[in-house]
This record gives structure tokens, C-alpha cells and sequence, in this order.
């Protein structure tokens, strides 16, 4: 892939490049398996001296098609899709990390990830520190321990909004000899690329913008292959040393700055799957072909519906990082000068029960559980995916109990205040 193009050109064209008389668009391989003439020759792909597909569990290129364009579109070296964001971010994390090791993260993530790290992955052994993103370095220092072996956030906020200082969170992994994890869902490569930042790998739920049309779940892995795994040999055996199921092949030293996902496919997928299908790849390539034209108009929409809620007497108070004046607004400027996302919150004055009552009058957004695709969607976290919370417990976990996540799609802004216009009146 030419690096040197331009993102809209890589929305397009990258990663399937037909050859002589091949299919123009990406092809759909539609099969488990893949056929060898020799017995010998599919044994090389078993013990990894070679590369090729032999088996959809851990690898296919339809998919590796659309990761080699989202490798692409971050600027990183390798990647690999996965079958939700939930398994991108567990299987970038259990990559490098095994029982007695310790992640720190930020506190703000989404949910689903929070309860992945601090609930599932300590089943596993694995520890996680949860931190506050806008604290000092000297206060985070504090979070570090011997054994700490990723840092991880998010670019905004899955629905807290916040901006991450990604260049404070990679001096701080670095000083600590450890990699940054970003997970880049509501920014996309279009509105950041965090590996310019010093992030060393990135992840997506595909689920959101990528697909933009809420027709697949899907997660992706991107390594920016800046890690030096080697330098820091004792933290991360698993690269480092030899691995008894490939007759000892280790994977820096076989594959350089592809170890990281050559380990995270030969390993994790073949022993746990979590593949995506290729069909739901083939998809989401079709939604990645006009990400760089859908994330502008997300954010002009956004920022407008931003503005307008904002100018309200009703709206106690709005939360949007593009907005002027947000808490967040000079981060963003910083790290997504072109714009953040298509997702605002806000509350009414008239707390919970508003909140229900004015999104049963909206007619053109829809109440899903969903947030980032191209038609406008509402979610009250308190009466659905914080619902077992009680208010008190709600603004502990950072959620105010009257927040409304509204997610702005890209129909015609106006239409969208009209509707926001008619349910609050
Ligand atoms: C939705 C989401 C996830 C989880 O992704 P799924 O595709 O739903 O598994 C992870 N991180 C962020 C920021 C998300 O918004």
C-alpha cells in the first residue's frame, strides 16, 4: 500500500488491489478452507515458514483485504479484523499480558471494555487500574506497578466525551517501558491518527463509523510496529521467547515488526476464533469506501445540533468536544482539528423523567442501542445500559442520570433540529 496517499484515496482504494483481470471490487472468499497440491506444502503454513490461508478461523483475504486498508488509513505496519471491537480490545491486551500482569487505563472507557478489564480479565489474573485521564503525570504515575504491561484510552470517550491527552498518556507508557493502546472508534483515522501521537497500537469497533450503516459488529487491530518488544525482552515473553506450538519460532525474530499480529492471529485466533466473517468484512469495506466523506458531515451535523441545544433554555447543560467553550474543546483542537464525532450529550432541566419523555416524541431519531452510523439515534443510559444503577450510583460511575446520548447521523441537519425542535416543545 502507497503510505503516501491520501486518506480518501485509501478509503477507496486501499487494500484490494486486483491484479490482470481479477474482480474490480473486493471479492467475498466465502470458504473455510484452502486447497494445496502437496501435503508438504500446506505442512509450511502449519510451522508459519510460510504465509497463506489454510483455514477462515485465523485467517482469510477477504479480511485481511479490509484490515491491510484500516492498517493503511492509521499509518501502521500490520493489522488484523476481529469479529467485535470487545474482541480487538481483549485480544490486544491478551496478547502481551498474562496472569500477574497489570494494565493501567483510563477511567472513562466504554462500558463494555470497563467491564471487560476489571471483571473479565481479572478472572483471568490479569489486573487493571482504572485512572482519571485529566490527572497530572505525577498523579498518574502513581498507577504504575512492576508488573504493568499496557496503558490504554480512548481518543473521545465512549459516552463521557472525553478527549485523551494522548501525548501525556505515551510519555507516560514509554517512561514506564510499556505500549499505549488507543482505541480510536469515534475519531476514526479520518479525524486522528493516533499513532502520530506516539500510541503503538490501535483499536476499532467497526461496529460504529467504520461500517457507518449499523449493519455489522466488527473490531479491528492495528500495530504501528514502533514498539521495541525486544528492548523489553523480560516484560513480554510471548514475543520474545520461543513458542513450543510453532516448534519454538519466535516471533520478533521471525517476523520483525509483523510479530505483534502474526503472535495475536497464529496464537489467539487460532486458540480462541473471534474471527470476522468475510461476509460482514466484505460490508464493512463498503462503509470504510466513504468514511472520509460521511465523518465531515457527522461532525458539521453534530456541531449545529451542538450549537442549537446549547441556545436552549430547556437544556441544563450540553457536552459535545467540538463545541467552543466544552471542557474538552483545546484538546480537540489539538488532536482533531478537523473535527471530533457525530455523538453529543446533554440533559434537560427536567432531569430522568424529561429525559424519557422527550425522546418518546422524537420521530426521526430512533431509541437504539447503538451510537455512531448515518441515521440519528438517542440512548437514555439511565433507564437502559445503566439501568440496574440507582442515581447515586449513576454520577459515581460518570454518568449523570439525566444525560441523553445523542448520536447525529448525516440526513439534513435541519430536519434533525426540526425534530429535536417539535419533542421539546
Ligand atoms: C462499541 C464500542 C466498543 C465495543 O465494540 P463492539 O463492536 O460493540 O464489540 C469498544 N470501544 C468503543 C469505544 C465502542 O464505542
Amino acid at each position: 500500500m502507497d503510505q503516501k496517499q491520501s486518506l480518501d484515496t485509501i478509503c477507496i482504494q486501499g487494500g484490494w488491489q486486483p491484479k490482470n483481470g481479477e474482480p474490480r471490487v473486493l471479492p467475498i472468499y466465502q470458504s473455510t478452507t484452502f486447497k494445496y497440491e502437496t501435503s508438504e506444502q500446506m505442512g509450511r503454513l502449519f510451522d508459519l515458514e510460510e504465509s497463506g490461508y489454510f483455514y477462515t478461523r485465523l485467517a482469510n483475504p477477504t479480511n485481511d483485504a479490509v484490515a491491510n486498508k484500516i492498517c493503511a488509513l492509521e499509518g501502521g505496519v500490520a493489522a488484523m479484523l476481529t469479529s467485535s471491537g470487545q474482541a480487538a480490545n481483549m485480544y490486544a491486551v491478551l496478547n502481551i499480558c498474562s496472569a500477574g500482569d497489570h494494565i493501567v487505563s483510563a477511567a472513562t472507557i466504554y462500558g463494555g471494555t470497563s467491564n471487560l478489564f476489571t471483571v473479565t480479565l481479572k478472572r483471568f489474573g490479569i489486573e487493571c487500574t482504572l485512572v482519571d485521564p485529566d490527572a497530572s503525570e505525577e498523579e498518574l504515575e502513581k498507577a504504575f506497578r512492576p508488573n504493568t504491561r499496557a496503558v490504554f484510552g480512548e481518543t473521545i470517550a465512549n459516552p463521557a466525551l472525553v478527549v485523551l491527552d494522548i501525548e501525556k498518556f505515551a510519555r507516560l507508557a514509554h517512561k514506564h517501558e510499556v505500549p499505549l493502546i488507543i482505541d480510536n472508534t469515534f475519531a476514526t483515522p479520518i479525524n486522528c491518527r493516533p499513532f502520530e501521537w506516539g500510541a503503538d497500537i490501535v483499536t476499532h469497533s467497526t461496529t460504529k463509523y467504520m461500517d457507518g450503516h449499523a449493519l455489522c459488529v466488527g473490531g479491528c487491530i492495528v500495530d504501528s510496529g514502533n514498539f521495541d518488544w525486544d528492548a523489553h525482552a523480560d516484560k513480554y515473553p510471548g514475543l520474545t521467547t520461543p513458542d513450543d506450538s510453532y516448534h519454538g519460532v519466535v516471533y520478533t525474530k521471525k517476523f520483525g515488526k509483523g510479530a505483534y499480529i502474526t503472535k495475536a492471529t497464529a496464537q489467539l485466533m487460532r486458540d480462541m476464533g473471534s474471527i470476522q466473517s468475510p461476509q460482514n468484512a466484505f460490508l464493512l469495506n463498503v462503509g470504510l469506501e466513504t468514511l472520509h466523506l460521511r465523518m465531515p458531515r457527522h461532525c458539521e451535523n453534530a456541531l449545529k445540533v451542538a450549537q442549537y441545544l446549547k441556545s436552549r433554555e430547556d437544556v441544563a447543560w450540553v457536552n459535545y468536544p467540538g463545541l467552543e467553550g466544552d471542557k474538552y474543546y483545546e484538546l480537540a483542537q489539538k488532536y482533531m482539528p478537523n473535527g471530533t464525532c457525530g455523538v453529543i450529550s446533554f440533559g434537560l432541566k427536567g432531569g430522568r423523567a424529561a429525559a424519557g419523555e422527550f425522546m418518546d416524541k422524537l420521530k426521526l431519531a430512533a431509541i437504539v442501542t447503538h451510537v455512531a452510523d448515518a441515521r440519528t439515534s438517542v440512548l437514555h443510559p439511565a433507564s437502559h445500559t445503566h439501568r440496574q444503577l440507582s442515581d447515586e450510583q449513576l454520577v459515581e460511575a460518570g454518568v449523570d442520570p439525566s444525560l441523553i446520548r445523542l448520536s447525529v447521523g448525516i440526513e439534513d441537519v435541519k430536519d434533525i433540529i426540526a425534530d429535536i425542535e417539535q419533542a421539546l416543545a
